[in-house]
């Protein structure tokens, strides 16, 4: 079995704040049918040693990047863990990336800190195991691919995009605390706009380049979603794949799932159940004669929830409902609670985080809305479609490369899974919830596009099968 070290910040179960984390925790389950084994190094926030154990220190080092340093190698569950125990950079109260006063101050150093390690350990194993190849994640571990390269290591490297708008820039006065190599500071290294990307290093240093779907992969060579880094990404065109992410089929099945009543594509009556008990949860009315549209979402600009407030109208003046879960902005959540004020019994909100409401969700409402500005996979459209829960999506990234939208030629052909719309604005959303509210009232089309949805085999298999060729590819070269 060959041998892959995957460098992240986040990893579920440990740590999560999006869907990078579900990537990196699903991925080494996924790669060890393809023969590959695939340890997970991450932080040790506070927490983590307290799950994977302090029994197997493998790597330390006594002054590193402002403390001591050691790497534990433990588990949670069949993923095996590498945590980077660096208490005076990741044992804290607050979120991995920030707290309630924002930002840490010294982000760059502590994801510095973790490459520099990771890239160590790539290097030279530890404890018996050592890496054919490094698959580091974001702008976090973006330094990881880096390093080996400014060291002159030979290991095989990819990066994974996961969302180009974090692009880890810090001014140049932090070189040194980095860790970096000032011959490096250029355009063809770790300089970007006179600042440092770590992002950048690693899409410049790293053998192949993966984005987490064919769509975004093309559209970050455009000025509209690159985010400056278009040019970058044109100039490593040549060795960059989108290979999408997959769902988690065990955690995600409507016939299993104990948060739910089970249902399935051929016995789809019990779904009923759900719905009532949904409308119920969020205080709708339990009548509600057309279509039960659902949100869950971080509540920020990409996820295009501005755009909710006069798009909605039209949708529950037709019939429809609409039940939001998400945290984020303060504006945000502003605009939420008062667009649930401005239609009582048609559209209720949850703040928080909450997995297993995520999951009561899914199961009983009829559509879930997406409209994101840019989306580099997305996951919640896949949920939806597993669940029979209609995708209504902006035609952007992995939403349009996921969903079939409904058109007369998709309809004829039987091959519609849901709505997509384009531009991704208020009125084409509006447009798109009216054109829901027509396909919901017939309910045999209807019925038979939420059964081709969750036909659809979206586990994790044929991109595992992916990552494990271009590995297989990197390492024979
Ligand atoms: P992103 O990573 O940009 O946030 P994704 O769609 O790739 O978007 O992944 C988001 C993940 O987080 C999904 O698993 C989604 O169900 C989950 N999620 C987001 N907000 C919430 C919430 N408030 N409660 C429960 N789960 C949430």
């Amino acid at each position: 079995m060959k041998r892959v070290l995957s460098v992240a910040s986040e990893a579920v179960p440990l740590v999560k704040t999006g869907g990078l984390a579900d990537v990196v925790g699903a991925l080494p389950g996924a790669l060890a049918g393809q023969d590959w084994n695939m340890r997970v190094m991450i932080p040790a926030y506070r927490g983590v040693l307290d799950r994977i154990g302090r029994d197997n220190p493998v790597w330390g080092a006594p002054d590193f990047f402002g403390g001591a340093a050691r790497v534990f190698l433990g588990a949670v569950g069949d993923v095996e863990v590498l945590a980077l125990d660096a208490p005076h950079l990741f044992d804290r109260a607050g979120g991995p990336y920030s707290d309630m006063w924002g930002d840490y101050g010294d982000n760059a150093e502590r994801f510095a800190a973790l490459s520099w390690a990771a890239a160590e350990i790539a290097r030279d194993g530890v404890g018996g195991w050592k890496p054919d190849l490094l698959h580091a994640h974001d702008w976090q571990a973006g330094l990881a691919p880096a390093f080996l390269k400014y060291w002159g290591v030979g290991l095989p490297s990819v990066l994974t995009i996961h969302n180009m708008a974090f692009q880890g820039r810090f001014g140049p006065a932090r070189i040194g605390a980095m860790r970096l190599p000032p011959e490096w500071f250029h355009r063809e290294g770790y300089e970007f706009w006179g600042d440092i990307s770590t992002l950048k290093a690693g899409i410049m240093a790293a053998d192949a380049v993966t984005t987490v779907s064919p769509r975004y992969a093309e559209e970050l060579m455009r000025g509209e979603f690159g985010m400056g880094l278009e040019g970058v990404m044109q100039a490593r065109a040549s060795v960059v794949h989108g290979i999408l992410n997959g769902v988690d089929t065990t955690v995600w099945n409507p016939e299993t799932d104990p948060a739910i009543t089970p249902y399935s594509a051929g016995k789809l009556a019990p779904r009923l159940k759900n719905r009532k008990a949904l409308l119920a949860e969020f205080g709708l009315d339990p009548k509600l004669p057309g279509p039960l549209a659902i949100l869950v979402s971080r509540l920020t600009p990409q996820k295009g929830i501005d755009m909710i407030p006069e798009a909605i109208g039209d949708f529950v003046a037709g019939g429809g409902g609409l039940a939001v879960l998400g945290t984020g902005d303060a504006w945000a959540e502003g605009m939420m609670h008062e667009v649930a004020a401005r239609y009582p019994g048609r559209v209720g909100l949850r703040i928080g985080y909450d997995e297993g409401l995520s999951h009561r969700m899914f199961a009983g409402a009829d559509v879930v809305l997406v409209p994101s500005r840019f989306e580099p996979c997305g996951l919640t459209q896949l949920y939806g479609l597993r669940y029979g829960c209609v995708p209504v999506v902006a035609g952007v990234g992995g939403l349009a490369d996921t969903v079939i939208g409904a058109t007369p030629a998709t309809e004829a052909a039987g091959a519609a899974t849901g709505v997509v719309f384009h531009p991704v604005d208020g009125l084409a959303l509006r447009q798109a919830l009216r054109r829901t509210l027509a396909l919901y009232a017939d309910k045999a089309g209807w019925t038979a596009m939420v059964k081709r949805g969750m036909k659809a085999d979206w586990g994790w298999g044929r991109s595992a099968a992916r990552y494990a060729a271009l590995y297989e590819q990197l390492v024979a070269r």
